[in-house]
């Protein structure tokens, strides 16, 4: 039978791109989706499919780089996300009181999902595109054994200033979820997890509320796109959407690959002006953005921030990535995928032209790194992707 599912994401790539295929499968099954997201999403959410839910949410700029990831630093953040929880939630709440959804599935950070589940009394589903957490494991705890250990500590007195303003909304609206476990929401009753188990950390301590569903690409992964040149392999650089404004990094890359064999599609973001990184070689490709999934079916190595998406799809195409983490949260997927043998991490510290251009070379032959790549690319092509969410979400409604 035909349900109507509410969708509410971050206004984010990394949190809206990993729900684009299972949106677009549940309407494919006849199935109806709201999609509630600000403005910067409506056009990839109705092309899968979705009807729009607008929550007016544009997301401000984040702090330049790692150096700055400290609670003060994301303050302006923090002040926003207070500002937005309550102008959207009221959006949200009165819209689908309107419309009724049968399940509220909801990015595992996004806090207005979790208040919308609860004042409807509707089923909830987590969807969690990081390291899925619970009662025995959590990722805040990994992350504040990372370079910034102070960036996700709860009795910070930032954090705990907005966990108290956050749960003050929360009360008003009359909703018991206290979000004042920062970092480490509990569980829902059914969790989509975008990774495959064997990447995630403390496998055996998730039980069956979790279903690994791995990436899937979509229609991301069918856009047409070629490199220039056949007779060249392709490095592909980005430190993705967020924590992007690095043009000290983007020309070191230039220096490092200039005179190399290397052909190299250079994704800086929106906010690094081309300008300011010199004279840009023949050998590159500079843009604000690239179709990433297509760019990785012709890359020979990522050099990457691991965002979690983009750990995903290169392990997707089976394409080792050279971690440039420039978050704690990254370094945690950096890390888990050097140790499990997929690529290399490099420290922020370390970085030189020279090491940038040897590492990727070493990992680019490493044939230990390409046989393992290629045995978790079986291990996430197994996870089913979209279609394994959508019969867990078809399963769990009965
Ligand atoms: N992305 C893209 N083109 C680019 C850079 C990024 O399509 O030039 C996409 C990428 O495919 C991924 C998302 O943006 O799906 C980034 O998510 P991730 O979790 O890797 O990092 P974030 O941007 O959240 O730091």
């Amino acid at each position: 039978m035909s349900k109507h599912f509410a969708f509410v994401s971050m206004t984010a790539h990394g949190h809206v791109n990993p729900t684009l295929p299972l949106v677009e499968e549940l309407v494919r099954r006849g199935h109806r989706v709201t999609y509630a997201i600000g403005p910067e999403f409506h056009d990839v959410v109705e092309a899968v499919g979705a009807r729009l839910l607008d929550t007016g949410t544009v997301m401000p700029e984040m702090p330049t780089n790692f150096k700055n990831f400290t609670p003060e630093a994301m303050k302006p953040m923090l002040e926003f996300r207070l500002k937005d929880v309550r102008e959207a939630f009221p959006k949200m709440l009165a819209h689908f009181e309107q419309d009724r959804p049968d399940a509220v599935c909801f990015d595992h950070g996004e806090v207005t999902g979790r208040m919308l589940a609860e004042k409807l009394g509707a089923p909830e589903v987590a969807l969690v595109p990081h390291f899925a957490g619970n009662e025995e494991f959590s990722l805040r705890d990994i992350m504040m054994n990372k370079d910034e250990p102070d960036a996700f500590d709860p009795s910070h007195p930032v954090l705990k200033d907005f966990m108290t303003r956050l749960k003050e909304i929360t009360d008003e609206f009359g909703v018991s979820f206290d979000p004042s476990a920062f970092g480490q929401a509990p569980p829902s009753p059914l969790n989509l997890v975008f990774l495959p188990k064997k990447f995630q950390l403390r496998p055996e301590t998730f039980d069956d509320r979790f279903e690994f569903i791995g990436p899937s690409v979509g229609q991301r992964g069918v856009v047409d796109w070629k490199p220039e040149r056949a007779d060249a392999p392709l490095l592909f650089i980005s430190l993705g959407t967020v924590f992007n404004q690095r043009p000290d990094f983007f020309r070191l890359c230039i220096e490092a690959f200039r005179d190399s064999g290397w052909q190299v599609a250079m994704s800086i973001g929106k906010v690094v002006d081309r300008a300011d990184l010199g004279e840009i070689p023949e050998n590159f490709d500079v843009r604000p953005s690239f179709p990433q999934p297509a760019v990785l079916q012709h890359a020979t190595a990522f050099l990457t921030h691991t965002g979690m998406n983009s750990t995903m799809e290169t392990l997707y195409y089976g394409v080792p990535p050279i971690a440039v983490p420039q978050m704690p949260e990254q370094e945690a997927n950096a890390d888990r995928a050097e140790e499990l043998g997929l690529g290399k991490r490099l420290r922020a510290e370390d970085i030189t032209p020279e090491l940038l251009r040897a590492t990727v070379d070493e990992v680019a032959a490493d044939d230990r790194i390409r046989s393992n790549l290629a045995e978790m690319r079986d291990a996430v092509l197994s996870c089913g992707g979209a279609q394994a969410g959508a019969d867990a979400l078809e399963r769990f409604l009965g």
